[in-house]
C-alpha cells in the first residue's frame, strides 16, 4: 500500500492546498516571520491582521480585475449562509419573484432558504432528468423584472459547469461560485454579488469571500441582524467580531501564489483546461468502461464525476485507488460514484497518475 499524499488527493472538499502554501502555513503555525508569534495567537485587531485582509482584499481586486463600485468582503458561516443572506436583503418583503436556476444539489439547496424571505420562480431545473447537463439558452426565459437571478457557475457534486455567463445584464446577477472561484476569469464586472466559501479552491475551511456592488447595498431592510447585514461588514473592513484569522491567513497564501507562482488567472485556466482535458480524454477513450455523467458541453473542469459499468467495479476501484495512495475519489454521499476533483491546487503530473491507474484497472479487468 501507497501512504495517501496531499499531491494526489482529489477531495471534493475541503480541497488540496498548494504544497508550498502548505509549508508556509506549517511555519506560520510556530511563528509568522514578520512577527514572530503564532497565526494561532495573533490579535485580529493587530496592525498586522488588518494589512492581511488589506492584501487579500487587494490580491482578489487584481485578480478580478475590480473596479471601484464592488466591496470584497470576508465572511463566515460558508456558502450555506449566503443562502439565506442574499434573499434577506434583496427579496424580503418584495412582490416580484427572483429567479433561480434549480442545476443540481447544491442550488436546491439554496431553494428553500430564499422561500423562507419572499417569492421565487424556478426558471429551469434539471432534476427530473438527474442533474445531467445544464439549459441551453433556448430554454431560459429570465423575468426582467426579478430582484436578482441567483445560480451555481460550477455544481460540484453532479460535475456541471457553466462555460458562459446566463441571465439578463439588467437583473442583478447573483452566484455560488464556491468551487470554481479564482479558477479561471469570470468577468467579475458583470455580477451584482458573488460568493464562495474558501475550502473548494483557495484555503480552508472557515471564511467565505463575498464580492458585491456597492449599488446593491442601497436599500436594504433596515431590520436586519448586523451580523447578517453585508454593510455591517463593510463598515467594519471584515473585522466586526473575531474573524477567522487563520483561515484568512492562508488565503492570503493562496491568492499570492496565484499571482507569483501559478501567474494569474489566464494562466490558472490553461492549467485546469489541460488537467480536464487529459482526464475526460481517459473516459471518452476507455470504450464506455468509464462513464461520464454528464453531457459532454456542460462538463466541469473542477469536478469529474463518473461511473464504472457496475457498482461492485465503483468500489473496487476506489479500494483499490486507495491503496495506490490517491484520496478522496468517492462521489459525493448524494449520488455515489466516483468523483476525482482537480482545483487549483492539483498538478497535472496528479491527474496522469490518476490516469495511469485508470488505464491499469481497467487492463486488469
Ligand atoms: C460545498 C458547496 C456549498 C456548501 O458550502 P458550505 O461552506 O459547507 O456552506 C455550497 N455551494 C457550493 C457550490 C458548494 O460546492
Amino acid at each position: 500500500m501507497i501512504a495517501p499524499s496531499n499531491a494526489l488527493n482529489f477531495s471534493g472538499g475541503p480541497g488540496a492546498l498548494p504544497e508550498s502554501v502548505l509549508r508556509q502555513t506549517q511555519q506560520a503555525i510556530i511563528s509568522v516571520p514578520e512577527v514572530g508569534l503564532s497565526v494561532l495567537g495573533i490579535s485580529h485587531r493587530s496592525d498586522w491582521f488588518a494589512a492581511v485582509v488589506a492584501e487579500v482584499e487587494a490580491n482578489i481586486r487584481r485578480l478580478l480585475g475590480l473596479g471601484t463600485d464592488s466591496h470584497v468582503l470576508l465572511l463566515q458561516g460558508g456558502a450555506t449562509q449566503q443562502f439565506s443572506m442574499v434573499p434577506m436583503t434583496l427579496l424580503r418583503g418584495k412582490a416580484q419573484a427572483a429567479d433561480y436556476l434549480h442545476t443540481g444539489y447544491w442550488s436546491g439547496k439554496a431553494l428553500p432558504e430564499a422561500r423562507r424571505e419572499g417569492p421565487v420562480r424556478v426558471v429551469w431545473s434539471g432534476e427530473a432528468e438527474g442533474f445531467r447537463r445544464l439549459p441551453g439558452d433556448d430554454e431560459l426565459h429570465f423575468s426582467p423584472d426579478a430582484p436578482y437571478l441567483h445560480y451555481i457557475s460550477n455544481e460540484t457534486v453532479e460535475g456541471l459547469q457553466f462555460h458562459r455567463i446566463p441571465g439578463r445584464d439588467d437583473v442583478p446577477r447573483i452566484c455560488d461560485m464556491s468551487s470554481d472561484f479564482l479558477s479561471r476569469p469570470c468577468e467579475a464586472d458583470r455580477f451584482a454579488l458573488i460568493y464562495a466559501h474558501a475550502q473548494k479552491n483557495i484555503g480552508p475551511a472557515g471564511v467565505t469571500v463575498v464580492v458585491v456592488k456597492d449599488q446593491l447595498l442601497q436599500d436594504n431592510p433596515a431590520d436586519l441582524p448586523g451580523f447578517l447585514d453585508y454593510r455591517t461588514h463593510v463598515a467594519a473592513h471584515s473585522n466586526f467580531n473575531t474573524p477567522p484569522v487563520f483561515a484568512i491567513y492562508v488565503v492570503l497564501l493562496v491568492t499570492r501564489w496565484l499571482q507569483a507562482e501559478v501567474g494569474g488567472l489566464e494562466a490558472m485556466a490553461a492549467i485546469n483546461r489541460a488537467k480536464a482535458a487529459l482526464l475526460y480524454g481517459a473516459l471518452d477513450g476507455s470504450d464506455g468502461f468509464y462513464r461520464g455523467r454528464t453531457a459532454v458541453a456542460d462538463r466541469s473542469l473542477m469536478n469529474v464525476a463518473f461511473n464504472l459499468p457496475t457498482p461492485e467495479l465503483d468500489r473496487q476501484f476506489l479500494e483499490e485507488a486507495r491503496l495506490a495512495g490517491l484520496s478522496g475519489l468517492g462521489g459525493h454521499r448524494a449520488i455515489g460514484g466516483i468523483r476525482a476533483s482537480i482545483y487549483n491546487a492539483l498538478t497535472l503530473q496528479a491527474v496522469e497518475r490518476l490516469v495511469g491507474f485508470m488505464a491499469d484497472f481497467r487492463q486488469r479487468r
